[in-house]
């Protein structure tokens, strides 16, 4: 496996900022509010109240039925407490996932631009990861065409995610009906849903590839509290699968890892079941943030950019500036080019290459605009020197 480069980034930018380097990170993606305080209490509470356990397995009963009911509400989707796994963080329930259903050979299918861990949790299964690559053109989203070419008898599983990191965009429901009608066609064929971006769209709608009813008994949907509620640190995330494929899970995550830490399931309960207006503040600041961040990118030459729908990345195409140089350094692909803007706009982006798209660079805008704005001027300075 290779090690994550979106955790790799950051952990570099954090090091030079500890040695005084003035360091802008558009790195990593997490919100940078704070959690809110009905949630903080929930959590002061769980302690006081001596929630010092284990806890099930599977998660606290409560915590599964607030999450059977939101399903119902938000996502039109029938899922039971019994169908519901909670882990620590969607990126644990994506592993128990794949470590569940693949076995060495099969192949699963990856729409790319894609989340970095996708491939290597893949990998880590023995899985074969068949990177089926989106056009800039078509919004970087696979079309029913593309998808049906990529299947064959070994193919186990599709990954599925929108809206996408690192793109912004979001499928519309044409888009997936299209997708759903190839998916329904092939019996054997899984298919995960990654929405933990569902409650940051800024433009049209969520929808949750389970509600195409014809595939439901073969799509595991993914989400947690992290971007939605700000809750990256409390490291919780959850399933809702078919019951076999949950029963799999919780028995992997029973010698694993046992059941997630109580006072994070205890605050994951508030967010949950809550009826906080902070959720929209956020999405509203992060929708200004987007307008900026597009704003100030679409003056920059060369560069070619999609305006996203939701999630707080932008993913710019740099290839134009591949195979330039300032002098000194040269740019080969857009992990040189990161680590240019790293060390000469001190803004720390991560390359393309890591999302399976090496003609672009990731930024998270999920920031403050005085610094958006001061981290794209330094970065447009940065690229024309470059020739
Ligand atoms: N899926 C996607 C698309 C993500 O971007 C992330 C992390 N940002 C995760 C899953 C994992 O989130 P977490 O483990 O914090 O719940
Ligand atoms: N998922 C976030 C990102 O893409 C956090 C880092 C990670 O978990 O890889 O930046």
């Amino acid at each position: 496996m290779a090690v994550s480069q979106t955790l790799a980034m950051t952990q570099k930018s954090r090091e030079l900022a500890a040695c005084g380097m003035d360091i802008i990170s558009l790195s990593i993606g997490e919100p940078d509010f704070d959690t809110p305080d009905y949630i903080k209490a929930a959590a002061k509470k769980a302690i006081d109240d001596n929630f010092s356990q284990y806890p099930p397995v599977p998660g606290y009963a409560d915590l599964r039925e607030a999450i059977s009911v939101k399903f119902l509400k938000e996502n039109g989707l029938c899922y039971s407490p019994a169908q519901i796994i909670i882990s620590a963080g969607a990126k644990h329930s994506l592993v128990n996932i794949i470590l569940s259903l693949v076995n060495p050979g099969d192949e699963v299918i990856i729409p790319a631009p894609y989340w970095v861990s996708y491939y290597d949790q893949v990998i880590l299964a023995g899985g074969v990861p068949v990177v089926v690559s989106a056009a800039l053109d078509n919004d970087f989203k696979i079309t029913a065409q593309q998808l049906e070419a990529a299947i064959n008898d070994k193919t186990k599983l599709v990954i599925f995610n929108s809206p996408s990191n690192p793109t912004g965009m979001v499928y519309s429901r044409e888009e997936m009906a299209g997708l759903a009608t190839v998916i329904e066609k092939h019996q054997n064929l899984f298919v995960i849903s990654d929405e933990i971006y569902e409650h940051i769209i800024f433009e049209g709608e969520h929808v949750s590839m389970a509600s195409f009813t014809g595939i439901y008994d073969r799509v595991i949907t993914v989400n947690g509290v992290s971007k939605g509620y700000a809750m990256t640190g409390w490291r919780i995330g959850y399933i809702g699968a078919p019951l076999w494929l949950a029963d799999a899970c919780n028995k992997l995550q029973g010698q694993l890892t046992s059941g997630v830490c109580s006072i994070a399931q205890r605050a994951a309960l508030a967010a949950i079941s809550g009826f906080g207006c902070e959720q929209a503040q956020m999405r509203e600041a992060f929708r200004r943030r987007r307008d900026l961040i597009c704003s100030l990118l679409e003056n920059i030459e060369h560069i070619k950019l999609r305006k996203p729908q939701g999630a707080f990345y932008v993913f710019p195409d740099i290839s134009y500036f591949l195979g330039k140089s300032d002098g000194h350094v040269h740019i080969e692909n857009s992990n040189d080019l990161a680590m240019y803007l790293l060390e000469k706009a001190r803004v720390a982006t991560v390359g393309g290459n890591a999302f399976g798209a090496p003609g672009c660079i990731r930024l998270s805008y999920a920031t403050d605009e005085k610094l958006i704005t001061e981290a794209i001027k330094r970065i447009s300075e940065a690229l024309a020197k470059l020739e």
